[in-house]
């Protein structure tokens, strides 16, 4: 039976960026560091290489670009990639870490000219923190309030020209103003399952883990599409094979460790049946609103809408309806109700 604490240590949670980076330099190399290197996002990629190019060429620094799309599939490691294919400096930081206006200036005042500077979850930027960056974007100009009340005056300082890049999970979440002002936007889409091999290979080579392309292609079907959790199954199939067997992950291993990771021929965890179970239980064919449901799983509506929803969505499983979120009859037959 499910409970709550298995949630803690879900395999399938893309939320948890310090694991792709974690203990080692191994784990770190696992980021591609160029086009090349980067699987997958065609469209992306074309236009990504043409536009940095077109900006090498002039001389120029390359527009403000956001990526936007469900965690997990790649968008940080692309603004690393767009830094590197441009020779820039990385600068990264996250919105939930600015918390004042000052913050930000001052890391805004600390870049220099050509430098990358990567926002991550840029919709929780807070309201005056993201009126600093109307006029950084602009025309590089930092327009600040010194002091407050009658002693306080606004200040204009010029920035180093830069790139800014945004990356959210929830771009309708952005103010239309912060939107406007980036040039370049592009939505991650899904992988397909024979790019998830391929990243799982890649991956495999770089932990000299030994895999065979069956259980490759075993692993893929179950990584929800997304490079993040690909990454994450197979080190914890590798510690299955480890553990139990030879330490090759050929297709009896690698189904044995999915099994006992309870996930699913979809990458459907024991959360998502059990969230999904829960709403059919209480309101069968009827719309359910995102509250209803987190307060049915006892987790935050963004980690409803972040996590769960939008794998569920890209199968079907769910549907967002004016009235909210109603379960198919794929969701049923899955799981057989
Ligand atoms: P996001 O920022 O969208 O949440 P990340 O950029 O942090 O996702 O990617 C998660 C992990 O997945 C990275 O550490 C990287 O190892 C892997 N990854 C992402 N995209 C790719 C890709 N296109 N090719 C290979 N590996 C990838």
């Amino acid at each position: 039976m499910y409970n709550r604490d298995m949630a803690i240590e879900r395999v399938i949670d893309t939320s948890l960026h310090e694991d792709d980076n974690d203990e080692s330099v191994v784990e770190f190399s696992l980021r591609p560091n160029n086009f090349e290197e980067y699987i997958g996002q065609q469209h992306l990629k074309t236009n990504l290489a043409l536009a940095i190019e077109a900006a090498k060429k002039r001389g120029d620094v390359l527009d403000h670009v956001l990526l936007y799309g469900p965690p997990g599939l790649g968008k940080t490691t692309m603004a690393g990639v767009i830094a590197h294919e441009m020779g820039a400096n990385f600068r990264a930081t996250s919105a939930p870490s600015i918390e004042k206006a000052g913050d930000l200036a001052s890391i805004l005042t600390n870049l220099n000219d050509g430098d990358i500077l990567f926002i991550d979850e840029i919709h929780r930027l807070r309201r005056a923190v993201e009126e600093i960056l109307y006029s950084a974007m602009e025309d590089y100009k930092l327009d600040i309030v010194i002091g407050k009340g009658p002693a306080g005056r606004s200040v204009k300082l010029d920035l180093p020209h830069f790139t800014l890049i945004g990356a959210t999970t929830q771009a309708g979440n952005l103010a239309g103003p912060l939107r406007d002002r980036f040039g370049h936007s592009y939505r991650l889409e899904y992988y397909n399952d024979g790019d998830i091999q391929k990243i799982i290979e890649r991956s495999a080579k770089l932990l000299d883990a030994k895999i065979d392309p069956e259980a490759a292609k075993l692993l893929a079907k179950r990584s929800r599409l997304t490079p993040r959790i690909a990454n994450r199954l197979l080190k914890r199939v590798r510690d299955y094979a480890d553990v139990n067997g030879d330490g090759i992950i050929d297709m009896p291993t690698a189904s044995a460790a999915l099994n006992m990771l309870e996930i699913d021929e979809l990458g459907l965890d024991p959360a998502d049946r059990n969230m999904l179970s829960l709403i059919i239980d209480k309101y069968g064919d009827k719309p359910v609103g995102l509250n209803t449901i987190a307060a049915l799983t006892g987790d935050e509506t963004s980690t409803i809408e972040d996590y769960y929803e939008p794998y569920l969505m890209q199968l079907g499983m769910i549907q967002r309806t004016p009235k909210g979120r109603v379960v198919t009859e794929a969701a049923k037959k899955h799981l057989k109700k």
